[in-house]
């Protein structure tokens, strides 16, 4: 692939943020972006790097009305020796091709996506911050530009990178979070969309998580769209139970996202010889393990937190504490495991590690 690259001029460029402590997530933005378009017959052209700034879009364009995009959500961190380190990197690139599959769009091949992500990471290396915890986060869309009202897939799409600087998610210290079992809505059922990354399920999740928010919860805990009774996923987050001496997670059975972090976690906890479950969990075993008291640990698993203990489940009006309140100590060891080996700091028996420089 051939990558042009438009620098910013100076007075084109952002200043920094100054203090790494007060990130966030998704505020900032880095002073480049990668472009490209599809058109139909032509396949992908001018692959380029521009500075950071307005697209231009067709009020027409058949992504604004039938929602044709797709996204990924990945992390640069500073590894050992200031090297530039990508973690699992292709898993996030196949999977954006089954999203791409699942929608009609079309596919860019994996090392075409990692070779424009390690070239603007080349190009913003400045913005990746250095304090443990911190890294630049990289967020790959693509949408469909072709203008019209048909309903149809389109013909002509734009993929775009952009980057920004985000925080340590745990400033303090682990804070276990209080979630709602939702009973009302559902985010995804089988045979819809749920297995891809794409905006669709997160618009379809805004007012359960809403309404949430209001009655003092921090997320929602999303029940299967058949019955209400199947646990599927937890905000934008797959999610891990610890009952007894057994580690639970769902099994990816069409309606829930398959997380890179899930996956990393299944892989450490078999490598610890732990005992592992992919299998439904229902919610009439959460209330039953929680009330005999075998329910140890609940946690989400997702690439922005890494680890998130839950602290209280609420279900039909009964609140459930997790693990007397206090953190875990698999989710603990996990979260240290995984997160070492993203800043270099513990070996990388898996090969997980994708060094850009
Ligand atoms: C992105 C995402 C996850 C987590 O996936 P990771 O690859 O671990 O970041 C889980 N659920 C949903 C709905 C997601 O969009």
């Amino acid at each position: 692939m051939e990558i042009s690259v438009r620098l910013a001029a100076s007075t084109q460029r952002k200043t920094k943020p100054a203090d790494e402590s007060t990130l966030g997530f998704g505020r900032i933005f880095s002073d480049h972006m990668f472009l490209m378009e599809y058109a139909e017959g032509k396949g992908w052209r001018d692959a380029r790097i521009a500075p950071y700034g307005q697209l231009s879009l067709d009020p027409a364009a058949m992504v604004l009305h039938y929602g044709q995009e797709i996204f990924e959500g990945l992390k640069a961190y500073r590894g050992a020796g200031d090297s530039i380190c990508l973690f699992r990197p292709r898993m996030n690139f196949e999977r954006f091709n089954r999203s791409a599959a699942r929608l009609c769009m079309p596919t860019i091949p994996e090392d075409d996506q990692v070779e424009a992500v390690s070239a603007l990471l080349r190009v913003d290396k400045d913005w990746i911050p250095r304090s443990r915890g911190t890294s630049l986060y990289i967020r790959p869309v693509m949408i469909a530009t072709e203008p019209g009202l048909g309903v149809r897939s389109a013909g002509r799409y734009l993929f775009f990178i952009i980057t920004g600087p985000v925080g340590n998610y745990y400033p303090r210290g682990f804070e276990p979070v209080r979630i709602l079992v939702e009973e009302e809505y559902v985010r995804a059922a089988v045979g819809g969309l749920g297995e891809a990354k794409t905006g669709a399920n997160y618009a379809a999740s805004l007012l359960a998580a809403k309404k949430a928010k209001e009655k003092g919860f921090d997320q929602v805990l999303w029940l299967d769209a058949a019955r209400r009774e199947v646990i599927e996923e937890v905000g934008t987050m797959n999610i891990f139970f610890v009952i007894g001496d057994e580690l639970v997670t769902p099994p990816l059975a069409g309606s829930i996202l398959p997380g890179v972090t899930r996956d990393s976690v299944l892989r450490v906890a078999r490598d610890w010889r732990w005992k592992v479950s992919e299998r439904p969990i229902g919610m009439e075993e959460v209330r039953r393990s929680a009330a005999n008291g075998t329910l140890r640990e609940v946690f989400g698993a997702g690439t922005a937190a890494v680890i998130s203990p839950v602290g209280a489940l609420n279900y039909q009006g009964e609140e459930f504490t997790v693990g007397g309140g206090k953190v875990g100590e698999m989710a603990r060891r996990l979260f240290d495991e995984i997160t070492g080996i993203q800043y270099g700091e513990i070996p990388d028996r898996h090969g997980w590690i994708h060094k850009v420089t």
